[in-house]
Formats: C-alpha cells, structure tokens, sequence
C-alpha cells in the first residue's frame, strides 16, 4: 500500500473544496464504502496521494416521494436500498439488481454513489504487468488480443473493449433515474444515461462529471408500471459474479399491444446499455414473441463479438426475448 493523506469534511461543499485544493498536486479519490477503492489500491492499480472520505457525509435516507417516485442518498448502502418497502414495490428491478450485485458482507458496506462509479473488472485493468489504455493512456490494451470472454459486444473501440461491472446502474439508466451532484460551482442534475461514456480513445475518462464533482443523490421518477420491473443477470457462477450479459426491463401492455417498454443491457458495454431503438420497435407492437424477437435483433445489429465473448451477441438476444416475455405474462396495466 502506498501512503496516502486521508481527509474527512463535514459536508459535500468542503469535499469538493478539498479534492480541488488537493488535485492540483496529485491524484484525488472520493472514498464511499471502498469496495471497490481499497481493491484497486491494494492491487496498485490506483495510487490516489489524497483519499477523501465522503462516507460519513453523503446522506443515507431512502425516501418514497409522493408522486411515486423514489429519493435515495448517495452513502446508503446497498443492503438499504434493496430492503426498503418503496424501491421494492415501486421499482422492483433496481432492488433485484442490487441482490444480484454483490454478497451480503459487500452490500452492507457498498454505497449507492460508489456502486455507480465502480470500475470494470477488466482482469488485464487490475493486472499492472498488462497494457492497458485505461489505466496508462496509450499503453495499448492485452484484451483485444487476449481472454476477452466478459467484454463488450455493443460501442466498444480500438482502444478499450471493457464493460461496467454495476448492476444496480443497468435498472437505473432503463427506469430513467436522474444524478444529483455536487460541484464547485453549486448542484446540478444530470439523466443516469449520460453519466457513462463509451471508451472512444479515452478509455480513462469513465464519466461525464467534471474533475472533483460528487454523486449526493440518486432519484428514480415515477413511472406506475415499472412495479411489474424485473432485472435478470447471466453469469458465469450462481454466487456473486458479475454479469456475462443482463437485462432491465419494463413493459406497458394495453389489450395486447405494447404501449412503452423500458429496456436496457449490462455486461455488454463500457457503460449501462439503453436499448432505446429496441424501445422504439416495441411501441405499438402486438405483446407476442415476434415482436420481442425483432427489438433485439434491432438493438444488437450493431453488437461485435470477439474471440471469446460471440456467444454474448445470441446471449442478449435471448435474455431480452425471455425478459420481455416475462413482463408481458404479467399482463395489463389497466
Ligand atoms: Fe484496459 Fe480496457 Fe483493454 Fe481492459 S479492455 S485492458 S480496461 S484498455
């Protein structure tokens, strides 16, 4: 382990304040429940001079707001959010994505904010000895040649074929959740769907905030018929591993006929994957296997397999038909 300064403020304000003060000198990490962090630390993938520890700070209420929706703070755990009464009624998906995400012991201490953040379990990423663009930029990158089973099939690059490992982001980008953050220069808010970047030739710069920006809130807009969501993860073991392909899904059915869809991938992308032209083909189309087949094939036309990871393209295909056969059987909405 290298030696680092470790910061603690008493509120998001001074957290951003002291990342900026520090950052002019060396490498920042907000820490959160350090599931993730104190790995990579460990491994010397990341050597951050100053570790500034927001766990303490960042609220951990779950709240159901009454226009159905639901308020999550940033440092609530993920054991939390999975067991609270509103996300459970209200957006099924998100708490099945978090039970899918992790072991007990890891969802006790994980928070909200650092789950969306984690980084990709890209073996070559953790591995110091491999190239790897996202660690170094232009290093080169050992898994496109490489063992490649859980990469990406779907906006990966030359440069990066990696995939983001979180669960938990998968149901929120499909149910539309927005970010609240903290930066110098006061709050914003930003769609879920916007936070990840695909790799292009900066595999290292993972996210849309600004250098020093904080997640301190998470929330998830109404949408009555995301209580029949449902989120359904294939992996390698039946214990924790992250997903080979999984699927978020919420379905409107109204006589038959589809009347929205909500749908997005994971395993398969360096970030959540909204599946919004499957989405499209799905609007007013008969509720029926054929009509489930076409949206994914449409979604995955552009899907790329490699060496060790083409059976992923048949893979999501699949998990999406059977997904959307599940929602519709739960029938009407009205
Ligand atoms: Fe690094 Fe991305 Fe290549 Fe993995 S896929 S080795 S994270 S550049």
């Amino acid at each position: 382990m290298n030696e680092f300064q470790y910061q603690r403020p008493a509120d998001a304000p001074s957290a951003v304040r002291m990342f900026a003060e520090a950052a002019t000198a060396a490498p920042v990490r907000y820490l959160g429940g350090g599931t993730n962090l104190v790995d990579l630390m460990r491994r010397d993938v990341e050597r951050p001079a100053t570790v500034i520890d927001v766990s303490g700070l960042l609220s951990r209420d779950v709240r159901a707001l009454p226009d159905g929706g639901v308020w999550i703070g940033a440092g609530a755990r993920n054991t939390e959010v999975a067991a609270h009464r509103a996300v459970r009624e209200r957006f099924p998906a998100v708490a099945a994505a978090l039970l899918a995400g992790a072991s007990g012991q890891i969802r006790n201490m994980a928070t909200i904010g650092g789950n969306l953040l984690q980084r990709t379990r890209c073996a070559y990423f953790y591995d110091v000895a491999s190239r790897c663009n996202k660690r170094s930029r232009g290093a080169g990158c050992d898994a496109l040649e490489g063992f490649n089973r859980m990469h990406a099939i779907l906006g990966a690059s030359e440069h990066c074929i990696a995939t983001h490992p979180s669960d938990l982001a998968v149901a929120l980008v499909a149910l539309d959740a927005v970010v609240h953050v903290q930066g110098a220069g006061g709050t914003r808010t930003l769609p879920l769907r916007e936070l990840h970047r695909v790799p292009g030739d900066t595999p290292d710069v993972e996210t849309t905030l600004a250098p020093g920006e904080l997640i301190t809130a998470v929330e998830v807009p109404p949408l009555p018929w995301a209580a029949r969501s449902t989120y359904r993860k294939v992996r390698d073991r039946a214990s924790y591993a992250f997903a080979l392909v999984s699927v978020a899904g919420a379905l409107d059915v109204h006589e038959g006929r589809v009347r929205e869809a909500r749908l997005a991938f994971g395993g398969v992308a360096h970030r959540p994957w909204r599946a919004l032209a499957a989405e499209r083909t799905l609007k007013g189309a008969p509720a029926e296997a054929a009509s489930f087949r076409d949206a994914a094939d449409i979604e995955l036309a552009n899907a790329v397999g490699r060496r060790d990871n083409a059976f992923k393209v048949d893979l999501a295909r699949r998990l999406m038909v059977l997904v959307l056969q599940e929602l519709a059987t739960k029938g009407d909405a009205r």
